[in-house]
């Protein structure tokens, strides 16, 4: 095996494509128009921005500590300081963890990854197909591209689509069913409330965050990141795109009621909708590798439902790729 493409630039992609990197030719291509994945950034002005997905990482495992104390001193990631204001009693243990986030955005730690690798972007990879041991990738813009072996981290329901008969065997019949997430961005005067985020015990919006607490810009308004619980999303997912204003309203009304932030003007607001935002549960394997097909699978929802995963899932991809 000489060249492989990887499919996706979150944490799962970013950290596989820089692995492999060691050993082989490697591509990464992702159908986004920027880094990251569901941990990136969504810019408002310059450097100025949200991370509308991925909130912060509180590391779990040994070895994920390890590499995020190494990305802390080369100041990659850094410690999110409170206040973090818990309504939430089923969450309180959140409390104490410590909360680590990309330094100039949660896609940091992708962007550091994949900083020396070949990265194509608005590249939707439609279909695969083996052919005299090559890996035949269709994409949207209609170019086809050769390679020996082909890593997918996309979310479990769109990695389905994309193999289809070559899915494995021991997931076929599960049923994976990641979670949706809807995710509100504001724009709106400065408060004299100096709170970083809010974990909310309510039915609608699960958690806010004050982008301007991260210490990544200084800006006269303040920038909160509203999300809402998964539960409701769920149900809600299918109709929030034909009625936005709607949804935003819905999620302000909420959050000035849970919070008293008084709302005097709102200078932007848009909203995002995460289709698979995370798997709650985690399968008995933590990546896939067929080594006769050259096909790999690696991604968060292997383990669970956070960043952590995604790594893990990768590491173990790459000791299965390499033994
Ligand atoms: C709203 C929200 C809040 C979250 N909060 C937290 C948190 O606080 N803490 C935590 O630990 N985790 C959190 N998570 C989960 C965390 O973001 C994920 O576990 C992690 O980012 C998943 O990384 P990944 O690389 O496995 O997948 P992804 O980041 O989803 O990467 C997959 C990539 O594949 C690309 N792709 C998909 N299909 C194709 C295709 N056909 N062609 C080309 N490219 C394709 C996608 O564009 C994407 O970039 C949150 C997630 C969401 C959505």
């Amino acid at each position: 095996m000489k060249n492989i493409c990887v499919i996706g630039t979150g944490i799962s992609g970013a950290t596989i494509a820089n692995l492999l990197s060691k050993n082989f030719i490697v591509e990464v291509y992702d159908k986004a128009k920027g880094i990251g994945g569901r941990s990136s950034y969504r810019r408002y002005l310059s450097e100025i921005g949200f991370d509308h997905g991925l909130q912060y990482i509180s590391p779990k495992t040994n070895n994920f500590k390890k590499f995020l104390s190494v990305l802390k001193i080369k100041k990659i990631v850094k410690k999110w300081s409170g206040p973090h204001k818990f309504y939430n009693q089923k969450i309180q243990e959140n409390k104490k963890h410590l909360k680590l986030i990309g330094s100039k955005g949660n896609n940091s730690i992708s962007k550091y990854l994949l900083k020396n690798l070949k990265c194509y972007f608005e590249y939707e990879l439609l279909k695969i197909k083996r052919i005299n041991k090559k890996w035949k990738l269709t994409f949207s813009n209609g170019e086809i591209k050769l390679f020996d072996g082909l890593i997918i981290t996309a979310p479990y329901a769109q990695t389905k689509k994309l193999i289809k008969k070559k899915l494995p065997h021991f997931f076929k019949n599960k049923n994976i069913k990641m979670d949706a997430n809807l995710t509100v961005m504001l724009v709106i005067n400065k408060n004299k409330f100096n709170i970083s985020s809010y974990f909310f015990d309510d039915n609608i919006l699960g958690w806010a965050a004050r982008e301007n607490s991260k210490k990544r810009f200084n800006y006269k308004y303040d920038l909160w990141t509203l999300q809402s619980t998964f539960k409701w999303a769920n149900k809600n997912f299918s109709k929030f795109k034909k009625n936005k204003k709607l949804y935003i309203n819905l999620f302000v009304n909420r959050f000035k009621k849970l919070s008293k932030i008084k709302i005097n003007k709102i200078y932007f607001s848009n909203i995002h909708g995460w289709k698979y935002s995370a798997y709650s549960k985690s399968l008995k394997v933590k990546s896939y590798w067929n080594k006769s097909l050259k096909l790999g699978i690696c991604g968060d929802w292997f383990g669970g439902p956070r960043f952590e995963n995604g790594w893990i899932s990768a590491n173990d991809l790459y000791k299965k790729i390499t033994n």
